[in-house]
């Protein structure tokens, strides 16, 4: 099973960045980023930090520093209920200090190397997968890697100072926009999908028509929504099979789309008109005629007359019976 994930730059995208952390009491969350991170795992995401620290290369910290950092880092989101799937680091850098770390890498954004590691590891697809991050660095190794990329300016001055963002697909102010970005996009590729299945060796068979998602009968506003997304390719094919099959009428794919089309018109035909009762009908004709009976009751009462008086209890129990007609038809309608 290939799992999906949103890979996060680490500093000024989680945790602010004051210079080199090299102290695990320097770590501090940024605002709103653990709402948005639990919001992105229940969406079903892996959560995945990706973070060059060149910093050891340079002999700023070490390894055992940084460990100790991301687990002040994991400490602190845990607080939240909020869970890392992995932290990716890049050590190496052309010009450090230290000579084990001194060298060009594959890992160190903007390649990425980080995040295909990631992937192979976890099992992720990166087509359905994230990248967010504070730099150029971060969108370009997400877009290289395949991922859909958001690039995390605090202000629009200072983005436009530090970054061009040219690399980046979205651009978001902070990590709650960019999680408003992702679920609006994960609500649009969760929708149902709809598929019409042609048998080409036997054209007697019906087609077949597979709700994958939802198990009522799809109606002809299902169909028109799926033309927009990317299943239309499958309706399409067909479609232009119809065209042709004027000339051609040894095509049975003509007869059987024609053949759903009427089929999924007469449902919306019937939906349209199932609201409609003859109950319904008549109830209303007789409730009318109930309120006419009871103005003729009050007028009859206002002329005082005692031979008035009994034309008026006549209206009143006609009045009655009428009204207990008219909710005993709509119940019937109602249990319908
Ligand atoms: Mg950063």
């Amino acid at each position: 099973m290939e799992h999906k994930a949103v890979f996060l730059d680490r500093d000024d995208t989680i945790i602010a960045d004051p210079g080199y952390i090299n102290d695990p009491a320097q770590v501090k969350l940024l605002p709103g980023v653990t709402t948005a991170l639990k919001e992105l795992h229940n969406l079903g995401f892996k959560l995945i930090v990706i973070t060059n620290q060149s910093g050891i290369a340079r002999g700023i910290l070490s390894e055992q520093q940084l460990d100790a950092i991301h687990k002040r880092l994991k400490q602190l989101l845990s607080y939240e209920s909020v869970y890392l799937d992995g932290i990716y680091y890049c050590p190496y850098h052309p010009e450090g200090t230290i000579a084990k770390y001194t060298k060009e890498s594959d890992l160190r954004k903007p390649n990425s190397g980080m995040i295909l590691k990631a992937a192979e590891e976890m099992k992720i697809n990166l087509a359905k997968s994230w990248m967010i991050g504070d730099s150029d660095r971060d969108t370009l190794a997400g877009k290289t890697a395949g991922c859909k990329t958001i690039l995390v300016q605090p202000s629009p001055s200072q983005a436009e100072i530090k970054y061009t963002a040219h690399n980046a697909d979205f651009t978001a102010s902070n990590m709650k926009e960019a999680v408003n970005i992702i679920k609006m996009h994960y609500r649009r590729d969760e929708k149902p999908v709809v598929t019409i299945t042609l048998p080409v060796e036997t054209p007697a068979a019906k087609p077949v028509i597979e709700n994958k998602q939802q198990p009522p009968v799809p109606t002809i506003a299902i169909v028109e929504e799926q033309a927009k997304e990317p299943v239309a390719a499958e309706i399409k094919e067909p479609d232009e099979k119809i065209d042709s099959a004027h000339e051609t009428d040894n095509k049975p794919e003509k007869h059987y789309l024609q053949e759903i089309l009427h089929l999924l018109k007469a449902q919306q035909r019937e939906k349209m008109f199932s609201d409609f009762s003859g109950l319904l009908l008549i109830s209303g004709i007789l409730q009318i005629i109930v309120v006419f009976l009871m103005v003729a009751a009050i007028w009859f009462v206002i002329r005082g007359n005692p031979q008035h008086s009994n034309s008026a209890y006549m209206c009143l129990n006609f009045a009655t019976v009428t009204q207990l007609i008219v909710l005993t038809l709509y119940v019937m309608h109602q249990k319908r």
